[in-house]
């Protein structure tokens, strides 16, 4: 094997039946874009599923109709897409839709007349974000906009929501800015005859730090993959979480090398004295990232090491000392943690990113194994 990543779906069943055992009578929706974040989007929505997520929450139109065509029949909402998109299949596939102003309003009800049913849209407030989502300024025209085209018969408007910037920053003033904006936004439209079945706001930090933030509807991303989304506050065990992914390695080669031996491109490390090098079959083209040179951490013969030299597109380096090991042993890249391997979160310390893009960069060459 040269390296895989296993997936534990029981964890991401287990996990999201914790978050929802956490936040009462809010549903949540498990968030599988960017291949449900490396973990293999059908399985792990079907994991998902099974612990109780009754939404489903993806990016991109596409992704949402691999999910109908892979038979998944419940509630689904789509929230990023461009102009030309395919929102008339959208329609079709029963997908909910985030509309964010008037130009993408105007998109899903063609898109509804074309599919001759109406589009079930969640219109967006940007409260703070400053991403997609509609201005407080704009937002009156918006709403009056969507329910004029809901008396049309061309839209439904099932879903008010908003996104935090800040949520995993415990205090940042933002937080509560935003959250007083959303609930006046929510004024605004209820009050103009909206009748929303879903407000939403919550992402992983909010579910897990935020109860006031949940409202409706939960919509967890990394929380559900058992990673944390405020390390600083707790580690997955704190939240009732467990890491879904290992990613695995068996060694290529193992060999000695003499004292000031260099080490792949550019000889960013040099032996300094006589060592055991052990070849990891997988580098940045498996979304290891360069900036692991010389400072990311692997299992290998029992004991945590360190990578030496540079990451390369399809492999790279770790320095054994004078322990042994042999061509073909197991390298453990990140896991859970309880046998001593690295976490998702070691290697994004060790780099200084998060640990959700350690996940969802790991690339399309690497196959998943699900048990
Ligand atoms: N909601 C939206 C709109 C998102 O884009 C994301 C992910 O970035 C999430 C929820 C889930 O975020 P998290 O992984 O922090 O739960």
């Amino acid at each position: 094997m040269r390296a895989e990543a296993r997936i534990d779906l029981d964890a991401i069943r287990d996990n999201i039946a914790a978050i929802r055992a956490r936040v009462g009578s809010a549903a949540v929706m498990s968030v599988v874009k960017s291949n449900a974040y490396g973990h293999g989007m059908v399985p792990s929505a079907r994991a998902a599923r099974a612990g109780g997520a009754t939404w489903l929450g993806t990016a991109v139109v596409e992704e949402a109709l691999a999910l109908r065509a892979a038979g998944d029949t419940g509630r689904l909402l789509t929230w990023l897409w461009a102009p030309g998109d395919a929102f008339e299949d959208a329609v079709r596939a029963d997908v909910d839709i985030s509309v964010s102003g008037a130009w993408a309003l105007r998109e899903v009800v063609a898109a509804a007349r074309a599919a001759e049913r109406p589009a079930r849209v969640h219109l967006k407030a940007d409260t703070g974000l400053g991403r997609n989502g509609c201005t407080p300024a704009d937002w009156p025209a918006l709403v009056d906009a969507a329910l004029k085209a809901q008396a049309d018969g061309t839209v439904e408007v099932v879903g008010l929501w908003s996104h935090f910037a800040c949520a995993d920053e415990p205090g940042h003033p933002s937080v509560p800015a935003q959250l007083g904006e959303f609930v006046a936004m929510l004024a605004h439209a209820e009050g103009r005859g909206v009748t929303p079945e879903v407000r939403h706001m919550a992402n992983s930090p909010a579910t897990l730090l935020l109860p006031d933030t949940h409202f409706d509807l939960v919509r967890v991303g990394l929380a559900g993959y058992g990673l944390s989304p405020v390390p600083e506050v707790g580690g997955p065990a704190d939240f009732g979480l467990r890491p879904a992914m290992t990613l695995a390695a068996n060694l290529a080669g193992v060999k000695r090398v003499p004292a000031g031996h260099g080490v792949s491109y550019g000889h960013a490390w040099i032996a300094p004295a006589e060592t055991n090098l052990a070849l990891i079959p997988t580098g940045y083209a498996d979304g290891i990232p360069r900036h692991a040179s010389n400072v990311g951490p692997v299992l290998v013969a029992g004991r945590r090491r360190t990578i030496v030299g540079r990451v390369a597109m399809d492999q790279f380096v770790v320095d054994l000392g004078d322990d042994e090991a042999s061509a073909g042993d197991e390298a453990i890249l990140f896991g859970p943690g309880d046998r001593g391997e690295p976490t998702a979160e070691d290697w994004a310390a060790a780099i200084g990113t998060i640990s959700y893009e350690i996940v969802t960069r790991i690339g399309a060459r690497v196959p998943r194994i699900h048990t």
